[in-house]
Order: C-alpha cells, then sequence, then structure tokens
C-alpha cells in the first residue's frame, strides 16, 4: 500500500511539536510547495520571500538527511502553480492518502481538499498545535460576547494557565498590566544592543538567486540578509533576547528612534510565524530567565531606599516586572488572542470598513520621497530590512493610513507584501480592526489614532522633520495634526457614542469655527498633495 503524503506548509515548519514530531519516514512521505500563486499576487519583500522559502528548503534538507523521501516543489516547479495543483499531480503520480495539519491563513484548505479530490484521495487532518490556547477554551470564553477585548482574554488565560499568578490566584506583583511604565520616549543614554543576524548560508543563497530570477518585482532589499531560518538560528534569536534586550523591553516598547530597527524588541515574530519556535517555549523561556535572574519592580517604581550601589548592580540583569509581563502579555495575549478571533471571525473581518475609508495607498508606502520624516525613516528601515516594530505599524504607518481614510484592503495587501512576518491570519486583525478601526471598535475601544504631538514624544523622527509638530497653523505646522483633526471632524457623529472619543469630539467642537475651517482647508490640501506624491 502506498505510503500517505504529509503537506508541509511554509508556516508549519515544526519538529518539536504536530505530525513532524511523531511520524518518521516510514509513516508518510512529504510533500513541500513553493506556491507560485502566494508569491506572485503581491510584489512581497524580498526578505520575506527569502525567509521563508530558506526555512522551507532548510526543513526539507533536514527530513531528507534523516530519511524521509520528500517531494519539494521549487517554485519554477511545473506543478507549483498554486498548492492543489501540486497535490494533484503528486497523488497522482504515487497513490495515497493526502494529511495535513490545519492551516492558519484562509483559502489555503479549500485548495488542498480540492487537490485531494481532484486525485481523488482520502484526507486526514491534524489539529494545529502550534498554539497555547486550545480552540475551545477561546470559544467558551467568547460565546455570548458582542466585543472581545484582549485584556479581558488575557486574565482569563493567565487564570487558566497560571502563568505569572500567585499561589492565591492573584496576578503577580497585584496588577495585570504594567503598560504605564512601558512608554518611555527615545533613550538619550543608551543605544540597544546589537541583535543576533544569519548571515546566507548556500541554500539561501540559492534562493535568494531563485527570488531575483523568478520575482522581479519584489520590493524592497534583498541584501542584507540576516533573518532566521533554522530552529538553531530560533533558538540563538530568542537566548540572544533574553540575555541582551529583555530588561528593557518594556520601558522601551512604545519608543522609536530613527536609524535604530528592531531597539529592544525580541524579533521573534519571524521564527514563531515560520512554526521554528513554539509560543509556549517562548513563553516558558522568558519566565525561566526571570525566574534565574530574578524581578525587580516595574521601571520607575524601584524603592529608592533599598538601592544602595551593590543592590543596584546586582539588579541590573534582574527583569522588571513591567518587561516580564508585557512580553507576556503580548505572546501569550495578542498574539494568541489575534489568532482566535481571525479563526472565529476573519469574514466579517476582511469585509469590514465602517469608516467609509477608499483613498489609495499614498505613494510613500512604496518608498517614494516624502517630506513627512518619521514615515520617511519608517519605510526606509522596512525596505531595508522586511521589519518595523509594532509601535511603528500601529502609530506611524497604520495611523497615516487611518488618518487619511486609506482604504483598509488596500493597505492589508501592503502590509502583508512588505513585512517580512506578514501571515494573513495575523494581518487581517491587526490590520483592519486594530489598526484601521474597520469593524468600529469590535476589539478595542477607540481607535489608535494620533497627531503629530505624540509622535514628538515617542520618536527623535520630529527633530529632523521640516514640519514642526508643536505648531497647529502655518505651512511648517505637521499636517499629521491636520489630518488627526479632520479624522475627528469626518466620524463625529460616530465617535460621540464612543465613550473614550466623547471629550475630543467636544474639545473639537468648542473650537473656534474660523479655527476649524483652517484645520480642515490645511488637512485637505496636504492630504491630496500627500496622495499625489508630492508631499
Ligand atoms: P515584540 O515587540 O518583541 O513582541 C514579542 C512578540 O509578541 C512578537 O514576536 C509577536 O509574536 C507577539 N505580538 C506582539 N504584538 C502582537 C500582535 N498585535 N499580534 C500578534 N502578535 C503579536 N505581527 C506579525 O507577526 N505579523 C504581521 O504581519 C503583523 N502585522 C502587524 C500589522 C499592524 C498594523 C500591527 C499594528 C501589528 C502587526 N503585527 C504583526 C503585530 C506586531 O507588531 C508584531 O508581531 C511585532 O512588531 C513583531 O516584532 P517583534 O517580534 O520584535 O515583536
Amino acid at each position: 500500500m502506498s505510503l500517505p503524503t504529509l503537506v508541509v506548509l511554509g508556516d508549519q515548519l515544526s519538529r518539536t511539536h504536530g505530525p513532524l514530531a511523531r511520524l518518521g519516514p516510514e509513516d508518510a512521505r512529504i510533500l513541500m510547495v513553493e506556491s507560485r500563486a502566494l508569491l506572485h499576487g503581491l510584489p512581497h519583500h524580498a526578505q520575506k520571500v527569502t525567509a521563508f522559502l530558506s526555512a522551507m528548503r532548510h526543513l526539507a534538507r533536514d527530513l531528507r538527511e534523516d530519511g524521509y523521501e520528500v517531494h519539494y516543489r521549487r517554485l519554477d516547479h511545473p506543478d507549483a502553480d498554486d498548492f492543489g495543483t501540486a497535490l494533484t499531480a503528486h497523488l497522482t503520480a504515487v497513490g495515497g492518502e493526502a494529511w495535513w495539519t490545519r492551516p492558519r491563513d484562509d483559502g489555503v484548505e479549500a485548495e488542498l481538499r480540492a487537490g485531494a479530490d481532484a486525485a481523488g484521495a482520502p484526507i486526514h487532518t491534524f489539529e494545529d498545535e502550534g498554539w497555547i490556547v486550545p480552540d475551545a477554551v477561546f470559544d467558551a470564553w467568547a460565546e455570548g460576547r458582542t466585543t472581545l477585548k484582549m485584556e479581558t482574554f488575557y486574565r482569563h488565560v493567565r487564570r487558566w494557565s497560571g502563568v505569572l499568578m500567585d499561589d492565591d490566584g492573584e496576578p503577580v506583583g497585584g496588577r495585570w498590566n504594567y503598560d504605564a511604565a512601558n512608554r518611555a520616549g527615545p533613550p538619550r543614554d543608551r543605544t540597544p544592543p546589537t541583535r543576533p543576524t544569519h548571515p546566507p548560508d548556500a541554500l539561501t543563497r540559492e534562493v535568494q538567486a531563485d527570488v531575483a530570477a523568478h520575482l522581479p518585482h519584489a520590493w524592497g532589499a534583498p541584501e542584507p540578509f540576516g533573518w532566521p531560518v533554522t530552529r538553531a538560528d530560533a533558538l540563538e534569536v530568542l537566548d540572544a533576547f533574553l540575555r541582551d534586550r529583555f530588561v528593557d523591553f518594556g520601558r522601551y516598547q512604545d519608543a522609536m528612534v530613527s536609524g535604530e530597527r528592531t531597539l529592544w524588541h525580541s524579533t521573534l515574530s519571524v521564527p514563531l510565524n515560520l512554526g521554528l519556535l513554539h509560543p509556549r517555549e517562548v513563553v516558558d523561556a522568558a519566565l525561566a530567565h526571570a525566574e534565574r535572574v530574578g524581578t525587580r519592580p516595574p521601571d520607575g517604581e524601584d524603592d529608592a531606599d533599598a538601592a544602595t550601589a551593590d543592590a543596584a548592580t546586582a539588579d541590573a540583569a534582574a527583569v522588571p516586572l513591567n518587561a516580564l509581563e508585557g512580553f507576556v502579555r503580548q505572546v501569550l495575549g495578542w498574539r494568541e488572542f489575534l489568532h482566535h478571533v481571525y479563526r472565529t471571525r476573519s469574514a466579517t473581518l476582511r469585509a469590514a470598513n465602517v469608516l467609509d475609508a477608499h483613498a489609495p495607498l499614498p505613494p510613500a508606502y512604496w518608498g517614494a520621497p516624502t517630506d513627512l520624516h518619521c514615515l520617511a525613516t519608517t519605510i526606509a528601515g522596512l525596505e531595508a530590512t522586511g521589519y518595523a516594530h509594532h509601535i511603528e505599524r500601529l502609530m506611524v504607518t497604520g495611523n497615516v493610513a487611518q488618518l487619511l481614510g486609506v482604504d483598509p484592503t488596500a493597505l492589508l495587501d501592503w502590509f502583508t507584501a512588505t513585512h517580512v512576518d506578514a501571515l494573513d491570519w495575523v494581518m487581517v486583525p491587526n490590520v483592519l480592526a486594530m489598526s484601521q478601526y474597520a469593524d468600529g471598535g469590535g476589539l478595542t475601544t477607540k481607535p489608535y489614532a494620533a497627531g503629530a504631538n505624540y509622535l514628538h514624544k515617542q520618536s527623535d523622527a520630529c527633530a529632523a522633520c521640516r514640519f514642526d509638530p508643536k505648531k497647529r497653523e502655518g505651512e511648517d505646522a505637521c499636517p499629521i495634526t491636520a489630518w488627526y483633526w479632520a479624522f475627528v471632524d469626518r466620524h463625529q457623529e460616530r465617535f460621540t457614542t464612543n465613550h473614550r472619543m466623547r471629550m475630543i469630539v467636544a474639545g473639537w467642537r468648542k473650537r473656534d469655527a474660523d479655527a476649524r475651517a483652517a484645520i480642515l482647508a490645511r488637512a485637505e490640501a496636504t492630504r491630496a498633495a500627500f496622495l499625489a506624491g508630492e508631499l
């Protein structure tokens, strides 16, 4: 009898969990496909494509070395049009059942089913073991709720998992959330430690050559490439983060520094999204590290009396509670939450556009010159590496697009193409719901919208910008502030019903009518110029 074929997708590259942790070469043959439909659809960043394909080819090589029969369809293979076509051709040739782990992104399961059906092959699917929170736990929590808030889910999961909980069932340190300590602006007195990079080996070089030959319209610089593509690389990224940057992860989580790409962020989204790390092992590693080196009070709340020179030195390696809790919240909270939101609500989210936003994506997003220095530096960094950190995504590229009323789907495509860690399951809720408020607040209590004041506080970009973040009027007033007020004005009816926006709308309405008209006129003129690539 013919062996079954296990399809291994590019975001399921794990041998520590899932079917590859259990099945040996004698149990199944392997099929891996570099789907042209996926790769050609958008001008994906060259480093994003390289990271995914290189990680796939590395896994295929390792499996072959371990005796598996691996059928690998490179992007120039005649059968690699899409997953379904490749699977039909493969099964027609070798027979046997089709096996796969439940895919994360919409559409893939249907493609695989159609492919197996066309070959008349029986199908067996495995549950996706790459998550911490089982579907049933989320579904029971979500049942009957009209809005889903991450903070409520996160507290539920903290209790359910026991992570960062005291023996008496209270959150460690007495609070669920230390975010107030995680909002420092750019540091004046320190530079972030360097992070490990993984220069291309021969296999990655081959991928780079294929990307250059077959995807000439890929966006972004292919070099220098340093993303992790193996399990060993991934573990090194995790270790280096915990060793070098974890202590200041919380404090500078919302800071933006021109020319500094990753600051104290972990860059773990890439190996996590490839499947090279399990989120539970990341959380456990963070907890174990904190246990080993000790924890200290949240930044800004140290007990001054206890801070003798010796204690301060001994304490320097200890992880502040705001960094520990903040990191756990990102992985156990946000990442798990948005996965389940996508799993249960992606179709509704994808269709949502309650703010009726239809403007095209501004040319600056693809690298056209712009005078908005915060945006220019974010895009330049993205172009060079495929990476922007969370606050750049949310409060620079996401914020500016939202204020201008850019079509959420156009923005979704742009985010998907340009970010090295982009997958549909994580982009749809982050871009459409969290960043663009396209669902009208199903996941957030208010839109993440801000004018130049916020950007000036969190970033050093305004200092080198031709616009002045403090001015409200005049040719050198930052247009982002005018766009912010035009956004509030445009949606004032909706926002008066939101308890966190009501006061802002009331403040706007109280302003002198001439002042409001001047701001709106400036917003419209600068918006038109920006959308035309002239600002
Ligand atoms: P850190 O700041 O070091 O955070 C640690 C980890 O927490 C991340 O690696 C990630 O796995 C997880 N995490 C934190 N926030 C989120 C979140 N909102 N959603 C999911 N996971 C989270 N994340 C992606 O993985 N892929 C994307 O395509 C993506 N697109 C985004 C688009 C927008 C508009 C926004 C606002 C956020 C997006 N995020 C995305 C979430 C988050 O910005 C990235 O996970 C993070 O910036 C990756 O960098 P890091 O690994 O250094 O993260």
